[in-house]
């Protein structure tokens, strides 16, 4: 029997600098010279504390609709119900049925399965079924290089060298997949990811160009990204493997693509689309259908990569999850969960097995 209650949420901003061994990549229109999210600290009346992260390109307009709108509906509210967030999207609604509203509470939601382990002094793995395996391997998912392959390939070779044995393009033009390849040799799997880079029509001549190369997907080539219909079409027409779900709006529409017929790789964002709870629901629709696998994304490097670290070592197939390669001064959780060789070992404490480095954070927002 446990009474605690949620007494306070605080949001921090972490802004990781980060090298990746050319002049900073645009994001959203601008230069990007950190990576950012939002950490949440939830924390219980009886001095029990959980940390969730939420995706957040504006840190203060995320911590402002926490304030606003999230915290008030849940505070005095029982960490253990496992409805509860899904109750407060749906009372939500009219503040925003995707976006902020949602990232906030996934955000929400991973720091209550953070809590939910500790509580039980259970790792949040065993609370989602049970571990198969204590590591999982990763995969080198390079910045964007804009088709400078002098420093693209630089980076290639320093992720072989780091013990990487897949890597990840953010290219858009077939010889920056063809440099890759020879860098990396046949037998390396590689994945390209465009970002939405063409309309539907203008789509398969690129694609097509890219599959001489072999790669294992390519990621949400189209804009819109929740043109599913047109995905479906472009994967048939080249037979390229399609990947996207990172920009689906909610777990309805992750559902539906796990049905499959759009993406052959589903990549829901633990930070985006809510949480550990949505993260779970679309790994067990994926594995009831059988039609397409799951490689959730994970650009960011706090709670949510933890949460989502947890979920995959529990899958009945192993696939490698998702790192930035890039050069960071602080590397969260470097002690707690090592890197190796290409690979994450998990961590044994309970809830999410480590906790944030202090240096990371400033004051709450
Ligand atoms: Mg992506």
């Amino acid at each position: 029997m446990n009474a605690a209650r949620i007494a306070a949420i605080r949001c921090f901003a972490v802004r990781l600098p980060f090298d990746h061994g050319a002049p900073a990549p645009r994001f959203a229109g601008t230069p990007r010279t950190t990576l950012d999210s939002v950490w949440m600290r939830v924390e219980l009346d009886d001095g029990l504390a959980g940390w969730g992260e939420a995706y957040a390109p504006d840190p203060e307009a995320l911590a402002s609709l926490v304030r606003s709108r999230v915290a008030p509906l849940a505070l005095g509210q029982d960490p253990l119900d496992e409805q509860l967030c899904e109750r407060l999207e749906r009372v939500l609604h009219n503040a925003g049925r995707s976006g902020p509203v949602l990232h906030a509470l996934s955000g929400l939601d991973i720091a209550l399965w953070d809590l939910r382990g500790k509580r039980a002094g259970l790792p949040v793995s065993e609370l989602l079924g049970g571990r198969r395996r204590e590591q999982v391997s990763a995969y080198a998912s390079l910045l964007q290089y804009y088709g400078d392959v002098g420093p693209l390939e630089r980076q290639l070779h320093a992720a072989l060298e780091a013990g990487f044995t897949q890597v990840k393009l953010h290219e858009r033009d077939a010889a920056s997949v063809e440099a890759t390849r020879r860098a990396i040799g046949v037998g390396v799997p590689m994945m390209v990811d465009t970002n939405c880079a063409w309309l539907p029509a203008e789509a398969e001549a690129p694609v097509r160009a890219m599959k001489a190369f072999s790669p294992l997907w390519i990621e949400e080539p189209l804009w819109p990204p929740e043109d599913l219909a047109s995905l479906g079409a472009l994967g048939r027409a080249t037979g390229v493997p399609m990947a996207a779900g990172e920009n689906a709006a909610s777990l309805h529409e992750l559902l539906q693509m796990a049905h499959g017929g759009s993406a052959d790789w589903l990549q829901p964002s633990a930070i985006k689309c809510g949480g550990l709870s949505a993260l779970r629901r679309v790994a067990a629709e994926c594995a009831a259908h059988g039609r397409v696998r799951l490689s959730p994304q994970t650009a960011f490097f706090g709670p949510g990569f933890l949460a989502t670290l947890h979920l995959m070592a529990t899958l009945p197939e192993p696939t490698a999850i998702e790192r930035l390669f890039c050069g960071l001064a602080t590397v969260p959780y470097a002690q707690a969960v090592p890197l190796e060789q290409g690979t994450f070992t998990l961590p044994r404490g309970s809830g999410l097995g480590a906790e944030p480095d202090a240096s990371l954070l400033n004051a709450p927002l």
